[in-house]
């Protein structure tokens, strides 16, 4: 017709397109979790707009989700009576990716199916990953509010472009219906339908209704009670891990939850979640982040970011509190009398779920310390509330590894300290390589004396705020003296500083304008020499990090 539009989708999409049909394949079946959570989050977002304006929801105020399929045309559709979408808001939602930074991250994308898999999973794909079992998919959507003649048709094959036409539709909400490959036809066969419904939606809160071309009645194939309302042990872990990937986006399962329900003066459920892999977007602070939030079991918004410190951006979860009022913006939960103490509590779950995790299964702890180990070291920059307990979680890389992994506490060091020593050494650096070579680091090896290697952009900082643990100060083994305990060898070479007093006056004559001082060396094994910054002096690390930061 005249008013169908043709509209091209924006490039990253394209891509993503093109590596999601490629690197999912194997993994197909997930596209109905991705299309039912959809539906989910839209009658969430209608319940919570009704709260303002209840007209919205008209005569239709049982939100629910059908799926129908007709196992003769090939086709399934997933069809919600929740917000819906308007013309602009589809070609938006549906044609473009919001998230920045989007392009460098499919940049990074090997073809090798795989790897790729694993990337675009942490990414998440969302609607886009109905394409992988679609040859064409269709969506036809109306926005609550807006009447029946501004509808609107959305129709792709997945090659490039799509077209937007106007449409008349009685009633609100989204109906995506798939037209199945040749070869993915299961996906319009009940059986396989309310398997894979039950395995991946058995949590979503609205009631699932499954319907065949031939069936006379639909029948309610999930559970529809809100997982985090259960108790903790009547839900499975099977089923706690697919309510993250619900909430995540993420298609890898999670290191760990914590589930809890606060009763008493302020009362409140958490489920919080560790993911498996930092997303591309860890180091962006403009990203979102946080909790997803619902009042008395009503979503109220995603990216909470209140209840959690900055460093613990990377937990994903959802509060639902009994005690805030449904009409809490972000604005008023930031002042909201109990959000301090809701946030402490929170963080200190965290804190509590990894010091598990770090006793019980330290290699699990070593995966997460890879992933979010840096992010964890701001936190001793900004909870100084939970210094200790953060000191405990630490781990870095040692003259007792093996490797560049870091894998060594400070409860590790100090238990192989030697009796008397009261100091715990660490070595500053731009990486590994630099400082596990440092010259710094010749005298202590040879007395046994273990030294932690740091070559994290954080450090300098970290240490800095951390200063000692357990009454053991650190120090920098490249700044001012070592008081290192003495061995015998050192006096006698005491003995014959004064031989060397010559030599040294001359290094300091030729160096007069760089250094400030020019001593004999008790660090040394090996190298002739080496530049030591004194006490008082900021780190070379610090200060670079200072000049590039403009001051
Ligand atoms: P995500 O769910 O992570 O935001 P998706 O690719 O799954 O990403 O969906 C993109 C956007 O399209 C959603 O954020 C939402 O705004 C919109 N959308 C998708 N499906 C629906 C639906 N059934 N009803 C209303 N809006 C939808
Ligand atoms: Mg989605």
């Amino acid at each position: 017709t005249a008013s169908r539009e043709t509209l091209g989708f924006q490039t990253e999409v394209r891509q993503l397109l093109q590596l999601m049909i490629h690197s999912l394949y194997s993994n197909k079946e997930i596209f109905l979790r991705e299309l039912v959570s959809n539906a989910s989050d839209a009658a969430d977002k209608l319940r919570f707009e009704a709260l303002e304006q209840p007209d919205l929801l008209a005569d239709d105020a049982e939100l629910r989700i059908r799926i129908e399929f007709d196992t003769k045309a090939r086709t399934l559709s997933i069809i919600d009576n929740g917000i819906g979408m308007s013309r602009d808001e589809l070609v938006q939602n549906l044609g473009t990716i919001a998230r920045s930074g989007t392009s460098e991250f499919l940049q990074q994308m090997s073809g090798d199916a795989r790897k790729d898999a694993h990337l675009i999973g942490q990414f998440g794909v969302g609607f886009y990953s109905a394409f992988i079992v679609a040859d064409k998919v269709t969506v036809e959507s109306r926005r609550a509010g807006l009447p029946a003649t501004d509808a609107v048709c959305w129709e792709s094959d997945g090659d490039g472009e799509f077209t937007i036409e106007p449409i008349e539709l009685e009633s609100r909400g989204t109906r995506v219906t798939l037209h199945l490959k040749e070869d993915d036809k299961e996906f319009a066969e009940a059986l396989r339908i309310e398997t894979l419904i039950r395995k991946y939606s058995d949590h979503i809160a609205f009631p699932v209704l499954l319907s065949g071309a031939d069936d006379e009645e639909p029948r309610t194939v999930n559970s529809a009670t809100a997982l985090w309302t259960r108790g903790r042990t009547e839900v499975k872990d099977e089923e706690y891990r697919e309510f993250y990937k619900h909430l995540s986006h993420d298609f890898a399962d999670p290191l760990c939850w914590s589930h809890n329900k606060v009763e008493g003066k302020r009362e409140y459920t958490s489920l919080l979640y560790i993911p498996a892999n930092a997303p591309f977007d860890l180091w962006n602070r403009e990203v979102p982040r946080g909790l997803k939030l619902y009042v008395q079991r009503v979503f109220i918004m995603d990216d909470a970011e209140q209840f959690l410190p900055l460093y613990l951006r990377f937990v994903k979860g959802v509060v639902d509190s009994s005690d805030l009022p449904l009409n809490v913006s972000r604005e008023l939960l930031q002042k909201s009398p109990g959000l301090e103490a809701m946030k402490t509590a929170l963080t200190r779950r965290v804190l509590d779920m990894l010091s598990k995790m770090a006793s019980n299964d330290s290699e699990k702890y070593a995966t997460f310390w890879s992933q979010f180990g840096q992010v964890m070291k701001e936190g001793l920059v900004e909870d100084h509330e939970n210094k200790d307990k953060l000191a405990k979680l630490l781990r870095f890389t040692s003259t007792h590894s093996e490797g560049a992994a870091q894998d060594q506490s400070l409860d590790d060091y100090i238990s192989r300290a030697a009796e008397g020593q009261d100091k715990i050494y660490y070595i500053l650096g731009e990486n590994y390589e630099t400082v596990k070579s440092s010259p710094h680091l010749e005298k202590l090896r040879k007395q046994g004396i273990e030294v932690f290697l740091l070559y994290d952009r954080i450090d300098p900082w970290m240490v800095d705020h951390l200063g000692e643990y357990e009454g053991k100060t650190l120090h920098d083994v490249s700044r001012g003296s070592l008081d290192l305990p003495a061995s015998d060898e050192d006096s006698a070479d005491e003995s014959k500083d004064d031989e060397h007093q010559p030599v040294l006056e001359r290094i300091a004559d030729v160096l007069k304008e760089r250094v400030e001082t020019v001593v004999v060396s008790r660090r040394l094994v090996d190298s002739p020499a080496c530049v030591v910054a004194s006490e008082k002096d900021l780190s070379p690390q610090l200060r670079r990090m200072l000049e590039a930061s403009g001051q």
